[in-house]
C-alpha cells in the first residue's frame, strides 16, 4: 500500500496587492505533511509576501491559508515556527539563557537539552548572543523557531552569509529536523541548497508560481538537454553536426544533446577526438536560468 499522505498547509488563491504592484498574484499551493519545500525565485518575485501571507504575519488581499483542512487560529499557529531572517537577540543573554527565555513563552515546548544538542548549541551554551559566528547564530535562530515544538517549520533564507563548512552543518540540522517529521517550508536563493534539501520546489516569477515538482521533474519538463563537451582543439578540421547545436566557451566546444547517446555518436560518426570529453548534466540553476530569464532584474 502506498503511503498516505496528507496535507499540512493549503494556500487558495492568494493575492496581495500593494496598490498597482501585484507582489502576489493567484497562487494555489498544497505542501504535504513531512516534506521540504523549497520556494525559488528572482529577487522581487513576491517569495517573502507569499511566505508572510503562509506564516500569518500579512493578511492576503484575496485567498485564504488552510492549516491541516482548516483555517487557522491562534492554535493552529503555535503549531508552526519561523526562523526569520534576522531577528533581535539580547546581547546581554547566554545562548542557554535565551533558548530558556523563549521557551518560557510556552506550556509545552521543547526540552532545550535535546533541542541543543539537535541544533549543535551545547558546546557554545554560556556564550553571549554578541560572540556567536554566523553559522552559531544561525543554529540558534533555528533553535529558536523549534522551541514551540512545530509541525511544520519556516526557514526564510537559512544560510544566507554562511561559509561552506556552516552550511553544510547547518543542512545536516534541516535534513534531522526532518527525519522527526516535521515539514518545512524553506526560501533560497542557493540553487544547491534547494537541490540538497528540498522533496519538492516551486519556482516563482512576478507574483505566480510558474513551476513547481521535484528536481527530477523540473529538470525534465524544462531543462531536458544535457552538455557535452571538448577542447576546441578536437574539433579541428572537422564538420560540426548539423542538428547538434553548438557554441564555444572557455576553450572548449559544448554541444548541447536531448539524448546524450545519440549526440556522443553523433560526434564520434564526424571523427571527433572524445578524449577530453566532459558531461554537463542540466541542474537546478539551469531550470532557474530557463524559467525567469538572464537578464538583470532592476
Ligand atoms: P527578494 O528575493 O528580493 O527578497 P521577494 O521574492 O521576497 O524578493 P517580495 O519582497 O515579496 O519579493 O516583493 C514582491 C514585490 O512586492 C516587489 O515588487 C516589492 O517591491 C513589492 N513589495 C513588497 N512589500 C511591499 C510593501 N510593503 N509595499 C509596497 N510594495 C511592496
Amino acid at each position: 500500500m502506498p503511503r498516505q499522505t496528507s496535507t499540512i498547509l493549503q494556500l487558495r488563491q492568494i493575492s496581495k496587492h500593494y496598490g498597482e504592484v501585484r507582489a502576489v498574484d493567484g497562487v494555489d499551493l498544497e505542501i504535504p505533511a513531512g516534506i521540504c519545500f523549497g520556494l525559488l525565485g528572482p529577487n522581487g518575485a513576491g517569495k517573502t509576501t507569499l511566505i508572510e501571507i503562509a506564516e500569518g504575519i500579512q493578511a492576503p488581499t484575496q485567498g485564504e491559508v488552510l492549516f491541516q483542512g482548516a483555517a487557522r487560529t491562534a492554535a493552529t499557529n503555535a503549531r508552526m515556527g519561523i526562523m526569520f531572517q534576522s531577528t533581535a537577540l539580547l546581547d546581554f543573554m547566554s545562548v542557554a539563557e535565551t533558548l530558556a527565555a523563549f521557551r518560557r513563552l510556552y506550556d509545552h515546548g521543547a526540552d532545550l537539552e535535546d533541542l541543543s544538542a539537535l541544533c549543535h548549541l551545547s558546546e557554545i551554551a554560556g556564550r553571549r548572543t554578541t560572540d556567536l559566528s554566523g553559522g552559531q547564530r544561525q543554529r540558534l535562530l533555528l533553535a529558536l523557531a523549534l522551541v514551540n515544538r512545530p509541525e511544520l517549520v519556516f526557514l526564510d533564507e537559512p544560510s544566507t552569509g554562511l561559509d561552506p563548512q556552516a552550511r553544510h552543518n547547518l543542512w545536516a540540522i534541516i535534513e534531522d529536523i526532518k527525519s522527526q517529521g516535521k515539514t518545512i517550508v524553506l526560501t533560497t536563493h542557493y540553487m544547491e541548497e534547494a537541490e540538497h534539501l528540498c522533496d519538492t520546489i516551486a519556482i516563482m516569477d512576478r507574483g505566480r508560481i510558474i513551476a513547481n515538482g521535484t528536481v527530477d521533474q523540473l529538470l525534465k519538463a524544462h531543462c531536458p538537454e544535457v552538455g557535452i563537451s571538448i577542447p576546441i582543439p578536437a574539433t579541428a578540421g572537422r564538420a560540426m553536426p548539423p542538428d547538434l547545436p553548438s557554441h564555444e566557451h572557455n576553450g572548449r566546444v559544448k554541444f548541447l544533446a536531448s539524448d546524450l547517446n545519440r549526440g556522443l555518436n553523433l560526434l564520434l560518426a564526424n571523427g571527433f577526438d572524445l578524449s577530453e570529453l566532459q558531461v554537463h548534466p542540466p541542474n537546478l540553476e539551469s531550470v532557474f536560468l530557463n524559467l525567469t530569464g538572464r537578464h538583470l532584474r532592476e
